[in-house]
């Protein structure tokens, strides 16, 4: 089948979270199943600055700026084609695809989504001048909302997937956006954009595409909750006969510690010795000392703001450091009060924990390799992927009980030990005590046999894309061929 997969962000050309890692994978597991998948994407400077481009016949879309037009290469490492959207007062920019370098999202950005979402329905539609005609367009969260919204209604059109990787991101905009994306009259009201007296472009996909994933089935439940749902989830229960949940693989390439590129040697995570070499390089990486008798190092890697848990981390980890009974780094950036915060307890305990405030790829390489454990107190999680990486790399995660952790990691319980199936440890509130507690549970285990048997769990799981291909490419044959 022919599909086209569209995404604001694909790890290796441009990231910002775990959508990047999904964009970057999926495809290539998808075209290994035999489909003839196509990736499009913003050209953001970044992402042109990678590989070589070749600008095409593009003719005029409606709703896209003049000049607007395709660019077309390839995957870096890999022969799957990629489309860049080039519309340079747009997308021709310092800063992330969202925000600008003072961290403020860019204010145009329902303009910038607003043509992204217009060129890929022109594409869906064949009328981009690509003489291709997807089966099935596969978007992915609010920037490509737009998309089943332009193509409902369409006599030839192609089949929609929308895939929510978080429903906290909604693409929420002022209601005069309709008239600025000249968007027809009709698509404002409660069951179609309109959210509250906003547009929101999430509703887009939500309302309108013919089937709606989610990134885990624990999330896919909790979304058709008040708790979980911000408001959206009456419209997810409306709509729960087309909802599903596919738990994301990762690229065993990338994420592997037998032969992982930012690592100086490959490293087996069952033994010992390896570990602890890894570890040490972690700590000559950070300045923190590394002797025998240390207490366990805890690792955290992520975006500090409240969903990941962050105030959780701080206020757990004060009490831990100071009596000695961890260590700890941490890689992330986020919020200002997060960042300031963690630098700050890092400055009274230099000699445990260490903080790197910013984005670092190869940090986060060897603190999966090098940590004891792993640390995710997201309040929620619709899949998370440090973990899965944590436990490819014998770091037995530490993780609330909530969407795809809940769906990852095996709780090491008395009978889940006995059982040989616990690969870490699950706390099931969101709450300082609670997480003190699975802190507790887990420096009780560390050190002792059954932590080698959680860590044999761990590794041996399979998280290889291949599963999760093989139900995206299910869901897309169920729909494809019924006509639209
Ligand atoms: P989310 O998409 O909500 O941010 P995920 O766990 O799904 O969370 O994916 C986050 C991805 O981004 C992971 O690959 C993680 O390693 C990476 N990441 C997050 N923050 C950093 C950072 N500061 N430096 C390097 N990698 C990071």
């Amino acid at each position: 089948m022919r599909i086209l997969f569209a995404s604001s962000e694909a790890h290796p050309l441009i990231k910002t979270g775990g959508l990047a890692d999904v964009s970057g994978s999926l495809p290539a597991a998808l075209a290994a199943l035999g489909h003839d998948v196509r990736l499009i994407l913003p050209a953001y400077p970044a992402v042109r600055r990678q590989g070589r481009w070749q600008p095409l016949n593009t003719p005029a879309i409606d709703g896209a700026p003049t000049g607007t037009k395709l660019l077309s290469g390839t995957l870096p490492g890999t022969r799957l084609r990629v489309y860049l959207v080039d519309a340079p007062p747009y997308f021709e920019r310092a800063g992330d695809p969202y925000r600008a370098p003072d961290g403020r999202d860019w204010q145009d950005n329902h303009l910038r989504f607003g043509l992204f979402g217009r060129v890929i329905a022109a594409l869906g539609l064949n009328q981009a001048g690509l003489r291709w005609r997807p089966d099935v367009v596969h978007c992915n969260d609010w920037q490509t909302g737009l998309v089943p919204a332009l193509l409902q209604g369409h006599p030839e059109r192609p089949a929609t997937v929308f895939t929510i990787h978080n429903l906290a991101y909604q693409g929420l905009f002022p209601a005069e956006t309709l008239q600025a994306l000249d968007l027809p009259e009709a698509l404002w009201r409660p069951e179609a954009l309109e959210f509250y007296g906003q547009l929101s472009f999430i509703k887009g996909g939500l309302v309108f595409a013919d089937r709606i994933t989610t990134v885990s089935p624990t999330y896919a439940r909790e979304i058709r909750t008040p708790r979980f749902g911000y408001g959206l989830d009456g419209l997810l229960e409306h709509r729960a006969a087309v909802l599903s949940g596919i738990l994301n693989g990762i690229d065993d390439d990338i994420w592997n510690p037998h032969g992982d590129r930012h690592l100086p040697a490959s490293c087996d995570p069952t033994e010992v010795a390896a570990r602890r070499r890894c570890r040490a390089q972690l700590c000559a990486t950070v300045g923190l000392d590394d002797a025998p008798d240390a207490p366990p190092l805890l690792g955290h890697i992520g975006r500090l703001v409240e969903q990941k848990g962050t105030d959780l981390i701080l206020a757990a980890l004060e009490p831990l450091l100071a009596q000695g009974r961890v260590r700890a780094v941490i890689l992330g950036s986020g919020e200002r009060r997060f960042e300031q915060a963690l630098t700050a307890m890092a400055g009274r305990h230099p000699e445990r924990l260490a903080v790197r405030v910013g984005y670092d790829e190869t940090l986060a390489h060897h603190i999966e390799a090098g940590a004891d454990a792993f640390l995710m107190p997201s309040r929620f999680e619709p899949c998370g992927l440090n973990q899965m990486y944590s436990l490819r790399y014998g770091t037995p995660p530490l993780a609330h009980r909530t969407g795809g952790l809940a769906d990852t990691v095996v709780d090491a319980s008395p009978d889940n030990l006995a059982a040989g199936i616990a690969n870490g440890f699950l706390f099931d509130t969101p709450s300082v005590k609670a997480f003190e507690h699975g802190l507790g549970r887990l420096l009780e285990l560390w050190g002792t046999p059954a932590w080698e048997t959680l860590i044999r769990v761990g590794t041996q799981t399979d998280f290889s894309w291949t599963h999760s291909a093989q139900q995206y490419s299910n869901l897309y044959k169920s729909i494809s061929y019924q006509g639209h």
